[in-house]
């Protein structure tokens, strides 16, 4: 059988089937089943994530007066990220390189022992869509409801219960949309500010964008999203092994499938099954899926993984007295195994993918905890003045201008000493510190800040050997004692 979302087929017979590339969308209803330990699994994974998304931003962290004190803040206009005790300037943007890879490679270890877990239970889009389509059902009923009112003409009832539902996503869109922003500025006065409207239009224009997401991506698009748009469903089988557990349909035992013809009262169930499959065909299955599918076709592009099939096909084995599982959420190895009438074994969990995951997961941790526990605590950058690249100067000599940045990144004014190298004779001017022709400048920036100085450099004509002459800016931190190294050029005229 064609799931609801697979391609429409033209069945004319003889010769070659032509496939249409496209299929009509057709909406589906999922049932919602409100027990089974994957049903209460979900509801577990859905507050703490959401309580988690709402929490952080109000979580404080002292990092002494003036500064930010929220733990977790991307401060766009302060061009700061702030997580509990890290603070990333915007040149240490690798440390969000490396915990994106750790990211990404984490989930590539989950998905090779737990299959789709992340699709099925911790995305935003399956997390939020779950709660869309609890807050549907309160308002239009269940599954068989929905679907006779969307068939049915508008009625002063229909309006209600679709009004109240709307009002209820766009209320959780607006919160969810209050919860992004919340991240990029100090909660509690952003909060303030958007109520009293005193906030930016930026603020109110992105609480907006994301506010629109979640009721568009949730409310209407839902399985779409996974089915059409994600690019994860579309390559995360090759992270699958035999050991991967997936949720899958037991055919060995549930084929031939059949109604179950008055019922299991006062009947036993050995014999009632005896020379049949366990599948009663009651399509409880296909009703719960949030994707529409129907799982006994085998593993599905479609299908998230989110195991409420089993939680379905468990709930309908009980109540025919027959073994759980027919729906199983296990290795392939296993479900193999069973068929054969073999026992199944635990799963395995060092395979060679999982620890090639997990090691490279180790190197680069390992990496970004050593560049954090070595992270500098100042850093400078030098550009050469390019117009004019040197002024030649009386008494044969020559200079060159620079802008010298230095980032002071502790919380107190900075200390710094500049000499420089490789010009024979050369010697320092700053703007704005006193002296010239000076072989070591002393400089102060303000704590947590950039000071920025034009510097020029001097040095005698008769000393240059070349038009471009490697130079070296030698930064000493006075208060750690710490060195950067600076390569530049002095730039002269052509030597005859
Ligand atoms: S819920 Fe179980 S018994 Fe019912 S149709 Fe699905 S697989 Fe068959
Ligand atoms: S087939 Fe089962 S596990 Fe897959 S999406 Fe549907 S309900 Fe979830």
């Amino acid at each position: 059988m064609l799931s609801a979302n697979e391609a429409a087929v033209d069945q004319t017979p003889p010769g070659p089937r032509k496939v249409s590339l496209y299929a009509s969308h057709i909406k589906a209803y999922p049932r919602f089943l409100n027990k089974g330990t994957f049903r209460r699994l979900k509801w577990l994974v859905m507050f703490v994530l959401l309580g988690i998304f709402w929490a952080m931003p109000w979580i404080r962290w002292d990092r002494g007066p003036g500064a930010a004190s929220q733990a977790i803040l991307i401060d766009l206009p302060g061009r700061r990220a702030y997580f509990f005790a890290i603070e990333i300037w915007p040149q240490e943007i690798y440390y969000l390189t490396g915990l994106l890879i750790i990211a990404a490679l984490g989930l590539f270890f989950i998905s090779a022992l737990l299959g789709r877990v992340w699709c099925g239970f911790t995305c935003f889009q399956t997390v939020w869509t779950d709660l869309y389509v609890w807050i549907e059902q309160k308002f239009e009923g269940d599954r068989n409801r929905r679907m006779q009112r969307d068939r049915a003409p508008w009625s002063v009832e229909k309006a209600l219960r679709k009004g109240g539902k709307h009002a209820c996503w766009i209320a959780i869109s607006l919160l969810s949309g209050w919860g992004f922003v919340l991240y990029f500025d100090n909660a509690p006065t952003l909060t303030h500010d958007l109520l009293t409207g005193q906030a930016s239009v930026n603020a109110y224009g992105f609480m907006a964008l994301f506010s629109i997401f979640p009721y568009l991506l949730a409310g209407f698009a839902r399985e779409q999203v996974c089915i059409y748009m994600c690019p994860y469903s579309r390559f995360q089988s090759a992270m699958f092994d035999e050991h991967s557990l997936i949720v899958s349909y037991e055919a060995w035992r549930g084929e031939p499938r059949g109604k179950l013809g008055g019922g299991m009262q006062g009947r036993d169930a050995a014999a009632v099954f005896g020379g049949r499959g366990h599948c009663v065909d009651c399509k409880l299955c296909v009703q719960v899926c949030p994707t529409g599918i129907d799982i006994r076709n085998g593993s599905q592009l479609a299908c998230i993984g989110c195991a409420l099939c089993v939680d379905a096909c468990d709930s309908v084995m009980d109540r025919v007295g027959l073994p759980r599982g027919l729906i199983s959420y296990d290795s392939s190895f296993n479900q193999m195994a069973r068929a054969k009438g073999e026992p199944a074994s635990k799963t395995k969990l060092w395979r060679p993918r999982t620890f090639v995951y997990l090691t490279v997961i180790g190197l680069v941790g390992a990496v970004m905890v050593y560049a954090l526990s070595t992270r500098k605590t100042f850093d400078t950058n030098i550009l050469h003045e390019r117009s004019p690249v040197y002024v030649e100067l009386s008494g044969n000599r020559v200079r060159n201008g620079y802008t010298l940045k230095i980032l002071n990144m502790v919380r107190r004014e900075g200390h710094f000493r500049l000499t420089l190298e490789g010009v024979q004779g050369a010697t320092m001017a700053v703007i704005g510190t006193d002296g010239d022709g000076l072989s070591a400048v002393d400089l102060t920036t303000p704590a947590d800040d950039v000071g920025t100085f034009r510097l020029f450099v001097t040095a005698p004509k008769a000393s240059l050997k070349g038009k471009k002459i490697d130079m070296t800016l030698v930064l000493t931190n006075l208060d750690t004692g710490r060195i950067i190294r600076h390569q530049n050029l002095f730039v002269g005229p052509d030597q005859e």
